[in-house]
C-alpha cells in the first residue's frame, strides 16, 4: 500500500490583488511520481516555491512525511529531505560534472551551518562517503560516467540537464521537485530523461513532483496528475482520467 508523502490542504496565496493560488489541496503518493500541469500563470510554479520555502502561504498547511512544513524555514526543509531543481538550468560551466554534483550536496546538506556561519568544509570522512555516493547512485544511475570529469561548458543541452538532476539527487532527497525537465530537450532526449526519472523512482526510492508543459511526456511517465488552472486544483487522478476530463479539456483549449 502506498502512502502519500506531501499533503497540501487549502493553500491560499496571493500577491498584491492577485490570488495565484486558491483553496490548493493534493497528496503526493510516496515513490510514484506526481506532475503538476496548466496553463502558463496557473499557479504550478507557486505552488513550488511554497512547498520548498520560497513563498509564504497566506493560509492552508503543507506536511511533509508528518510533519509540518509552512513552520520551517527553506534550509530546513532541504536538510530533511525536499530537494528541487529549477525552470533554467545553472550550472557552473568552469567545473567539472563530479564538481557540479557535488555542490549540491554542500549547498543542500550543509545550509544550517552555512547560515549559523559555522560551516569549515566537509570532513575528510564525509567527503569520501559523498564521492562514494555521487559514483554510485548518480553518476552510475544517469549515466553520466563518461562525462564525470569533463567541464560542464559545451556538453549537450541533455547532458546538463541531467547533471541538474544528479545535483538535485546527490543529497539523497525522499521527495525530489523538478520544475520543467522536459524543457528545451530534443525528442528523443525526452525519452531518455523520463526513463531516468522512472529509475529514480523505481531503484532509488524517491518520490518525485514535478511541473512540466510537455503532456506526452508527462501523460506517458506520471502515476498521477494535478490540474492547476487560475490558481485551482480542477482535476486530479491518473494520466487518462485527467486527459478525459471535460473541464481540463476546456482549460486548455480556453488557454490556446
Ligand atoms: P508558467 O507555466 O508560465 O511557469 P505557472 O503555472 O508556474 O506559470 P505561476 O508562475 O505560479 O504560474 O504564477 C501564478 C500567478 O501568480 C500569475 O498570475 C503570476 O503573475 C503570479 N505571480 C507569481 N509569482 C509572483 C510574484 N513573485 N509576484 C507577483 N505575482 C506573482
Amino acid at each position: 500500500m502506498t502512502s502519500d508523502i506531501l499533503d497540501v490542504s487549502g493553500v491560499d496565496v496571493t500577491f498584491g490583488g492577485i490570488r495565484a493560488l486558491s483553496d490548493v489541496s493534493l497528496s503526493v503518493p510516496e515513490r510514484k511520481i506526481t506532475a503538476v500541469i496548466g496553463p502558463n500563470g496557473a499557479g504550478k510554479t507557486t505552488l513550488f516555491n511554497v512547498i520548498s520555502g520560497f513563498y509564504k502561504a497566506n493560509s492552508g498547511s503543507v506536511t511533509f512525511a508528518g510533519a509540518d512544513l509552512l513552520s520551517q524555514p527553506a534550509h530546513t526543509r532541504s536538510a530533511n529531505g525536499i530537494s528541487r531543481t529549477f525552470q533554467n538550468i545553472a550550472l557552473f560551466p568552469g567545473m567539472t560534472v563530479a564538481e557540479n554534483i557535488k555542490l549540491g550536496a554542500h549547498a543542500q546538506l550543509r545550509t544550517g551551518l552555512f547560515t549559523a556561519g559555522l560551516y569549515l568544509g566537509p570532513a575528510a570522512r564525509e567527503e569520501r562517503e559523498l564521492e562514494q555516493r555521487m559514483d554510485e547512485t548518480v553518476i552510475e544511475l544517469l549515466g553520466l560516467e563518461d562525462s564525470r570529469d569533463s567541464s560542464v561548458s559545451g556538453l549537450p543541452y541533455g547532458t546538463q540537464k541531467r547533471i541538474e538532476l544528479a545535483r538535485a539527487l546527490i543529497s539523497a532527497p525522499r521527495l525530489l521537485m523538478l520544475d520543467e525537465p522536459f524543457a528545451g530537450l530534443p525528442t528523443t532526449e525526452k525519452a531518455t530523461m523520463a526513463a531516468q526519472i522512472r529509475k529514480v523512482v523505481d531503484e532509488r526510492g524517491v518520490t518525485v513532483l514535478l511541473i512540466d508543459h510537455d503532456m506526452e511526456s508527462i501523460m506517458g511517465m506520471s502515476d498521477q496528475v494535478v490540474v492547476l488552472n487560475f490558481g485551482e486544483v480542477i482535476a486530479a487522478g491518473a494520466p487518462a482520467e485527467v486527459q478525459a476530463n471535460p473541464a481540463v479539456i476546456e482549460a486548455y483549449l480556453g488557454a490556446e
